[in-house]
C-alpha cells in the first residue's frame, strides 16, 4: 500500500464513523505540483479521544493542538482535529487555539494559500486561490500578510524557505511586509528559524532565496549573518548535499568554527560543519578520511567533485576504527603503560598502521608499543 492509499484509509474510516477528514497541508500542494510528499497530515472534524477510539494504534503526539498520531502497519500519520487560533500576542504563539470548528476556519489559519489546500475524494477544497498562485509559481499569505507575519514571524522565514525548496518567487505584499516585519524574527525561538533556514539551504533554489532575504534586509536578523558573508556563500560554486555541507560554507567564509554556536543547532551538527569547513580549507588526508564522519565525508566529495563516495576512500583505509587495532588499552596495560601513556601510546600505534608502516597484527603492534613505552618512560 502506497502513504496515500493509507491515509484514504483512514479517511474512509473517519467517514464511516460520521466525521470529515481531508489530507492537508504541504502533502496537497507536493501532489498538485507532482512530488512526493514527506509526509501526508490529515484534519478532521472528529476530536482526539474519538480519533484515538477509531484507531487501536495512535499516539496522542500534540494532544493540546489537537493532534494524533495515527499508525496504520507503522506507518505514522499525523491527525489533527480542525482547529482556529486565537490571538497572537507575541508574533510567536497563539493565546489559544479552539478546536472543534469547521474545514474552512482550519485553512484560514494556515500561512500561505498553497500549504492552505484540502484533498478529498479525487476533490481539491481551494478556498483562497492556491492552485492559481501554484500555477503563478508565486507565494502569498492566506489574508494580509502584514496580519499574518505579525501573529507568526516564522512565516517570514517559512516564504524564504519555500521560494527555496520550490523556485517561486514572492508576491508583492508578502515581500514589502517581509521588509517591514524582518525585524519580528528576533522575538522566534532561534531553533525554529534555524530549522527553515536549514531547508532553505537545502532547497534547489537557495542562491534565489539568499539574494531575497539580502534584498529585503532579513539578514540583518538571523545571527552572525552579515551581507558580505551572505554574498561568499552566493557566489560559491559548491552546491551543499545535506545540512552539514549547506552551515560548513557560512562556517568557512566567517572563518569561525563557532560561527553556528547561536543558530542552536544540535552540537554534533556544529561540530561537523566545523569540521568540514575545515576539510574545505585543508583537503584530505589519512587521517582526515579516517577520523571524519561518513555524512561530513560525502558532503566534502559531493561538493568538491570527487566522484569517489565516502565508503570507498574508507574501506581503503587498513583499518576504519580503532576497534579493529590489533592493539587495546588492555594490551597496553599489560606491557606495563600506565595513565596518560596508555592514550598517547594507542594514538602511536594507530598512526602508523593507518600510514601503513606497521602490519595490524598483534605481535608486531606489541613489539613496537614496547620500544615506544621504554623511551617514552626514559624521557
Ligand atoms: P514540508 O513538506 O517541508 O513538511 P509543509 O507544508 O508540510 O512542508 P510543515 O511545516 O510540515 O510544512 O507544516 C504543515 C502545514 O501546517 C503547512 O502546510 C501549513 O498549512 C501549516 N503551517 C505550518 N507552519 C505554519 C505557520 N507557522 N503558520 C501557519 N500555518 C503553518
Ligand atoms: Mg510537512
Amino acid at each position: 500500500m502506497t502513504e496515500w492509499e493509507y491515509a484514504k484509509r483512514i479517511i474512509e474510516t473517519i467517514n464511516t464513523h460520521g466525521g470529515e477528514a481531508y489530507i492537508v497541508g504541504g502533502a496537497v500542494r507536493d501532489y498538485m505540483l507532482g512530488t512526493l510528499p514527506d509526509d501526508i497530515d490529515i484534519a478532521t472534524s472528529l476530536f482526539p479521544d474519538e480519533v484515538m477510539r477509531l484507531f487501536p494504534k495512535s499516539v496522542p503526539t500534540g494532544i493540546d493542538h489537537g493532534t494524533v498520531t495515527v499508525i496504520l502497519d507503522h506507518h505514522p500519520f499525523e491527525v489533527t482535529t480542525f482547529r482556529s487560533e486565537g490571538t497572537y500576542s507575541d508574533s510567536r504563539r497563539p493565546d489559544h487555539v479552539s478546536l472543534g470548528v469547521s474545514l474552512e476556519e482550519d485553512m484560514k489559519r494556515r500561512d500561505f494559500t498553497m500549504n492552505a489546500m484540502a484533498f478529498h475524494d479525487g476533490n481539491v477544497v481551494d478556498l483562497f486561490g492556491g492552485r492559481m498562485d501554484l500555477e503563478a509559481r508565486v507565494i502569498r499569505t492566506v489574508g494580509s500578510p502584514y496580519e499574518r507575519f505579525n501573529e507568526d514571524a516564522l512565516r517570514i522565514m517559512r516564504a524564504f524557505r519555500f521560494m527555496a525548496q520550490l523556485d517561486f518567487r514572492l508576491d508583492d505584499d508578502v515581500q514589502r511586509a517581509s521588509e517591514a516585519l524582518g525585524h519580528k524574527l528576533q522575538d522566534i525561538a532561534m531553533e525554529r528559524v534555524a530549522i527553515e533556514f536549514e531547508k532553505l539551504l537545502m532547497g534547489p533554489a537557495y542562491r534565489k532565496a539568499l539574494t531575497a532575504i539580502l534584498d529585503l534586509g532579513i539578514h540583518q536578523y538571523l545571527p552572525n549573518v552579515t551581507e558580505p558573508l551572505i554574498r561568499r556563500v552566493i557566489a560559491d560554486k559548491r552546491t551543499p548535499i545535506n545540512p552539514v555541507g549547506g552551515w560548513a560554507l557560512f562556517v568557512y567564509y566567517a572563518d569561525a568554527p563557532d560561527w553556528l554556536t547561536p543558530w542552536k543547532r544540535s552540537n554534533a551538527l556544529k561540530r561537523e560543519a566545523a569540521v568540514l569547513a575545515r576539510l574545505f580549507d585543508k583537503g584530505l588526508d589519512t587521517f582526515t578520511i579516517y577520523e571524519t564522519k561518513t555524512e561530513t565525508l560525502a558532503a566534502y566529495l559531493d561538493m568538491s567533485g570527487r566522484s569517489e563516495t565516502a565508503e570507498q576512500l574508507k574501506r581503503q583505509l587498513p583499518i576504519q576504527s580503532r576497534q579493529e587495532l590489533c592493539f587495546n588499552g588492555r594490551d597496553a596495560l599489560h606491557i606495563g603503560a600506565r595513565g596518560p601513556l596508555i592514550k598517547q601510546l594507542l594514538a602511536h600505534v594507530e598512526r602508523l598502521v593507518l600510514e601503513r608502516k606497521l602490519a595490524n597484527e598483534p605481535e608486531s603492534l606489541r613489539k613496537e608499543a614496547e620500544r615506544w613505552l621504554r623511551h617514552a618512560e626514559k624521557s
